[in-house]
């Protein structure tokens, strides 16, 4: 579903991802875990051109994402980005931060949109806050309105980047758990976390970076218990 294939991307003269080569099969969770400053970010925001590279190529379902043709709109409506910070629209209520996009880029009816946003922020535990404005709602509800609006587009894969950095720990949970549950339907995701319990119960694979390479690929089950270079068995043993 998300192929990545020999890419390189500096900042100036600065290069910060070394010919990087990555496969997510549809369906599947991978967490992105390395120091801070590996490429992390940097990466998970290439796979919907929010970065450009200066070689290889990545293709989201088939389309070719930093080709000049790529209509990008289409291409970011199939591409869910949850950031560290949330980034709510904060003169919207959560139920017109949900709707705006499906409304306005899709052009979907205002009373279906309404229906679907409804329906997606009870799943996420937001019944009762659909015309709440951002800023009455907590960091955690917020990250859950941020998650609905990213589904509210339908798309064929997720990306997370950091989604509980900002939380207060109590909130970690329930973002943890709304990530958690959409696993469960078979969304294909790239998750960058810190959280590394998260990452060992529900991901399929951990790829861990460092100063701007893949170092390690593997299950947690392998990772977790018996990291195969000297950089993993650092980072970890910081970590964990
Ligand atoms: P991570 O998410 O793993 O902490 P990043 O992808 O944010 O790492 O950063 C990788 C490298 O790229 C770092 O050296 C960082 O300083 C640099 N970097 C990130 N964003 C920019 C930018 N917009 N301009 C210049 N350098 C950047
Ligand atoms: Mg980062």
């Amino acid at each position: 579903m998300i192929s990545i294939k020999n890419v390189t991307k500096s900042y100036g003269t600065l290069k910060v991802l070394h010919d990087i080569n990555l496969e997510i099969p549809q369906s599947q969770v991978f967490a992105l875990i390395g120091p801070s400053g590996a490429g992390k970010s940097t990466l998970i925001r290439t796979i919907n051109a929010l970065e450009d590279i200066q070689a290889g190529e990545i293709l989201v379902d088939g389309t070719s994402v930093h080709e000049k043709k790529t209509d990008i709109n289409k291409l970011r409506a199939d591409i869910g980005f949850v950031f560290q910070s949330f980034n709510l629209y904060p003169h919207l209520t959560a139920l017109e931060n949900v709707t705006v996009a499906p409304i306005n880029v899709k052009g979907i009816g205002k009373k279906e949109a309404e229906e679907k946003g409804k329906e997606l922020l009870s799943s996420l535990g937001l019944g009762e806050k659909f015309a709440s404005y951002p800023g009455q709602l907590s960091g955690g509800q917020q990250q859950r309105v941020a998650i609905a609006r990213a589904l509210a587009m339908d798309p064929k894969v997720m990306l997370f980047d950091e989604p509980t950095s900002a939380l207060d720990p109590e909130m970690v949970k329930e973002v943890l758990d709304a990530i958690r549950k959409l696993a469960g339907t078979g969304m294909t995701m790239a998750v960058v976390t810190h959280e590394m319990g998260f990452a060992k119960e529900i991901c399929n694979q951990i790829v861990f970076m460092a100063e701007g390479r893949i170092v390690e690929v593997a299950p947690p089950s392998e990772f977790f218990s018996n990291p195969k270079t000297d950089r993993a068995q650092d980072f970890l043993g910081k970590v964990l």
